[in-house]
């Protein structure tokens, strides 16, 4: 009987106050260069490294959910909305590899998170436990010297082969000029942005008025 192959499946955390097309198509160019059956978009609710995100958990998860439905292949999942506390990544990934035990999960990072990754949360557990897709966009470099820890992992193979040993591979990505604190301010003008989110983004933000408010210290 031929063996079943075992499905891989990434994660990708993030405030997305608001999701947008940078998000989405880098993560899901990853997805098809790497081979993930699957991946899933975690919205922080109180994110670690970071200011706190102006639209509430319920919009950013909607606006999530609005998003996947145009690319097959990503998942919205509220797991740390539905948890109290910080959001640590370290647990997400707990509570992910036991509602499915026989998935090989990757977190899906910047070269920036990457390159402090050292200053996460339990990071070396993190590091046994997944493997760490390192997104490279053309102006970012890869440092000269890597620390020991990510010169042991480095791998080169896209497609992560079965071993047991979980791997640190660089994937380059497509640079996309988009970023969350700029089309917040965007929003905040009027501007036109259906090139930067989907179109079920878009309606919502404007059905329920978001980022509209004239604070913009807080955009
Ligand atoms: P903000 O300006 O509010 O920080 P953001 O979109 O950069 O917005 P997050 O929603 O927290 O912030 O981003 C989640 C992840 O997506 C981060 O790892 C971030 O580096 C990455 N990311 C954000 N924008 C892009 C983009 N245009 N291309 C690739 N990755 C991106």
């Amino acid at each position: 009987m031929e063996k079943q192959k075992s499905r891989k499946v990434g994660l990708f955390g993030g405030t997305f106050d608001p999701i947008h097309l940078g998000h989405l198509l880098t993560v899901n160019h990853v997805r098809q260069r790497v081979g993930l059956d699957s991946v899933h978009l975690v919205p922080a609710a109180r994110p670690v490294h970071r200011s706190q995100p102006v639209a509430s958990e319920q919009h950013r998860m909607e606006m999530v959910r609005l998003a996947v439905d145009d690319f097959p292949g990503l998942v919205a999942d509220d797991r740390e909305l539905r948890r109290q506390g910080k959001s640590y990544s370290i647990d997400t990934i707990c509570s992910l590899r036991l509602d499915y035990p026989d998935v090989r999960f990757a977190l899906i990072v910047g070269m920036d998170q990457a390159l402090a990754f050292d200053s996460w949360h339990r990071w070396e557990e993190i590091l046994d436990q997944v493997d760490l897709i390192v997104m490279q966009r053309p102006d970012t470099l890869a440092p000269e010297s890597k620390p020991g820890w990510w010169q042991e992992r480095e791998a080169d193979d896209l497609s992560m082969p079965r071993r047991a040993a979980k791997v640190i591979i660089i994937v380059p990505v497509p640079q996309l000029w988009i970023s969350g604190t700029a089309l917040r301010r965007a929003i905040s003008r009027g501007d036109n942005l259906s090139h930067q989110l989907t179109p079920g983004v878009l309606n919502y933000i404007n059905q329920f008025n978001l980022y509209r408010f004239n604070q913009m210290e807080h955009l």
